[in-house]
């Protein structure tokens, strides 16, 4: 599968903002956007004025970078997403939210969803007690979302241990950090997902 291999910070300072894509770093002084916060390349510092087009087409870019999504499976998210009743955006963010990456990384079992998914692609992890490798598993209210017994006591989830101390889940999901495991309480409504992000230009950008 193609996967994005050039920096990750390159696309913060891309997108404008900070997408904290690379865990505790995001949060230090060795953020890469905090010491450069101008876009990349020759030209980057040359300021560029966006039409309407541009401002969706970065606000689709930002959401899809995020989560990690690739551009055809996020269209097929959003035709997905479409097919819902209710607000489409809103079901847009609830498809990524409920992946089983971006869930292994709410509960706190990564420090970004791009290790998130290392680890749910390694094996490391249980849906309803079945291994799962597949990082964009759609998980569904009830699910339980586990690190394998045979794995708990490798040497990457005993520091994952220490940081649950101080992790706090969202409210859509239960979490029992003694187990290292979570379950699904509730599908995320849109105040329970702490984005800075505007679905509503991306649903603007697919339907123009
Ligand atoms: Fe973005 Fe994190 Fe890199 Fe900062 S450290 S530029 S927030 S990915």
């Amino acid at each position: 599968m193609a996967r994005y291999t050039e920096s990750v910070c390159r696309l913060c300072r891309r997108e404008g903002g900070k997408l904290f894509l690379k865990g505790t770093r995001c949060y230090s002084k060795k953020c890469s956007f905090e010491r450069r916060p101008t876009p990349p390349g020759q030209h980057g510092v040359r300021r560029r004025k966006m039409g309407e087009f541009g401002i969706q087409l970065r606000e689709k870019q930002k959401v899809r970078r995020v989560y990690g999504v690739l551009e055809r499976q996020f269209r097929n998210y959003f035709r997905e997403a479409e097919t819902h009743e209710g607000v489409t955006g809103e079901a847009l963010l609830r498809s990524l939210e409920t992946r089983l990456d971006n869930v292994v990384f709410r509960l706190g079992f990564a420090s970004s969803r791009a290790q998130a998914r290392q680890l749910v692609n390694h094996g490391h992890f249980a849906v309803n007690g079945v291994p799962t490798d597949v990082a964009s598993y759609a998980l569904k209210p009830g699910d339980r979302v586990e690190v394998r017994e045979s794995h708990r006591t490798r040497e990457a989830f005993k520091v994952i241990r220490e940081t649950l101390r101080s992790h706090t889940a969202p409210d859509w999901l239960a979490l029992d950090a003694a187990k290292l495991s979570g379950s699904i309480a509730s599908l995320p409504r849109r105040d329970q997902m702490p984005l800075d992000l505007s679905e509503q230009l991306v649903v603007e950008y697919y339907s123009r």
